[in-house]
């Protein structure tokens, strides 16, 4: 009889073979408090076992001495193409969102990237790509002329049509850039939140001013917590380090004392010490040295060739278009946003053929390696809610951001002691290092820190 038993449970073990195993990693899940050596197992793209004991898999990753971690969730990667899904693989992401910006037509745009990406790939309906079609804009990413100007009612109802159509076709919000179309009047923002808040759709913003001189980022602010108050729609404030520089502890405690008093209102930070944006867009209008916090020409620098500006060369560059990086956020105002438990961490990355921001290939490693392990800003636990949990609670996607049986197999294995962003204003382009294995939908796309070329087992996250 004892014999027998021991037959059965032997069959019963082999029937239980996983096409993968990360053996003996030290499991960190913030969804669920885990800090525990754990084999985790995967079947068919789903976690299917987490267990102390050995498991046996088709294929086994040894993680011993390596963090075994959620997949992060990137809500605001706006590089959207096989060069930028490259970079966040590296950097350990398994879900790179354009929330920000959104798109527009949503269904083409998911349509595009079906079986052709690295990594997890989604977008809110854009306002501004939605407004640049409607009031024929000739800009690319951002407006440059037509949609930076006011909208007739028509206008402005057919942005409202193609932004619900958006929602129709899974977008997973709606994604607004209030200072990029400057004629946007209050009333026609608020017109959005109303209808975000009808299709309890999460609005994702870029406020309408940053800095310290009114209009700014406080009164920029109220605006979009006044709107959420009485729209009822859930609130995301993107990039707040670059919108409130040295008032973004106010701005936090403003988010805070919302959500206290019962509003949807989260918020997220890169951590780096400038932003990027289009040289010829609106934010660069008479006075912008002031509205962002007094810099000047010198602390621009031209994304193509990395030179710092002058007057003569803004001018040049600006009637021109293109990326420029902003050096405007002190390190102080970075650590207080990484520190804080309201903030996730979203890169607000993108990368053109090599050129671009660092944040697009280095914001996660750089969280890891600089803010937890050299500077003890924030624990290692913490650190990964802000890039699992946080996001996926944000999005309302059970299925991402833990390590949990049944969720969706997008694993992050690194080196807590080594993990290192190489990406920096000159060289941009550099891959993060410490990350020996990403895991997307059960499919190994980095092992032995070697981007897998073969595979492209990204999906579309849908709403
Ligand atoms: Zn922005």
């Amino acid at each position: 009889m004892r014999l027998m038993l021991g037959l059965i449970a032997v069959s019963a073990l082999s029937a239980q073979q996983f096409d993968l195993v990360i053996a003996n990693g030290r499991v960190v899940d913030p969804a669920s408090g885990t800090d525990a050596v754990r084999n985790v197992a995967i079947r068919a793209g789903k976690i299917a076992t987490i267990s102390a004991s050995p498991l046996r898999g088709a294929n086994t990753v040894d993680a011993r001495g390596l963090v075994v971690a959620p997949g992060f969730i990137d809500l605001h990667s706006h590089g959207q193409t096989p060069e930028n899904y490259r970079l966040k693989a590296r950097d350990g992401v398994t879900t790179a969102l354009e929330m920000e910006a959104g798109v527009y037509p949503v269904s083409r745009w998911y349509a595009d990237r079906e079986g052709r990406a690295l990594i997890n790939y989604g977008a809110t309906a854009g306002q501004i790509p939605a407004r640049m079609a409607v009031m024929h804009d000739t800009g690319t990413l951002l407006p440059r002329d037509k949609a930076i100007g006011v909208a007739t009612p028509e206008q402005q109802r057919e942005v409202l049509q193609l932004i619900a159509r958006g929602l129709d076709e899974g977008a997973l919000g709606v994604g607004m850039g209030i200072a990029y179309t400057a004629g946007a009047t209050r009333a026609e923002i608020y017109d959005v939140f109303r209808l975000a808040a009808q299709r309890k759709a999460t609005i994702y913003v870029h406020m309408r001013s940053g800095g310290p001189v009114e209009p700014g980022a406080i009164d920029a602010l109220q605006e979009v917590l006044a709107d959420a108050a009485g729209s009822g729609a859930s609130l995301h404030v993107v990039h707040i380090t670059s919108m409130c520089l040295r008032e973004t502890g106010l701005c936090l405690e403003m988010i805070g004392g919302a959500r206290q008093r019962g509003l949807d209102v989260t918020t997220e930070a890169y951590p780096y010490t400038a932003g990027m944006t289009d040289i010829s867009s609106a934010i660069f209008g008479e006075g912008w040295e002031q509205r962002q916090g007094g810099i000047s020409y010198g602390d621009l620098q031209w994304a193509k060739t990395g030179e710092r500006l002058t007057a003569e060369s803004f001018a040049r560059y600006r009637q021109q278009g293109g990326m420029i990086a902003i050096h405007s956020i002190p390190e102080e105002v970075v650590r207080t946003a990484v520190s804080n438990p309201l903030v996730m961490i979203a890169s607000d990355g993108i990368m053109d053929e090599g050129k671009g921001h660092p944040r697009a290939a280095g914001t996660y490693a750089r969280v890891l390696g600089r803010y937890v392990r050299e500077q003890h800003a924030l624990s290692l636990m913490d650190a990964l809610r802000r890039m699992t949990v946080m996001p996926a609670d944000r999005l309302g996607l059970k299925s991402k951001g833990r390590l949990a049986v049944g969720a969706d197999a997008d694993i992050t294995v690194f080196d807590p002691d080594h993990i290192t962003d190489r990406a920096t204003f000159e060289k941009p382009a550099q891959y993060s290092e410490g990350i020996p294995y990403v895991v997307v939908n059960g499919v190994i796309v980095v092992k032995n820190g070697e981007l897998q070329e073969s595979v492209l087992p990204g999906r579309g996250v849908r709403r």
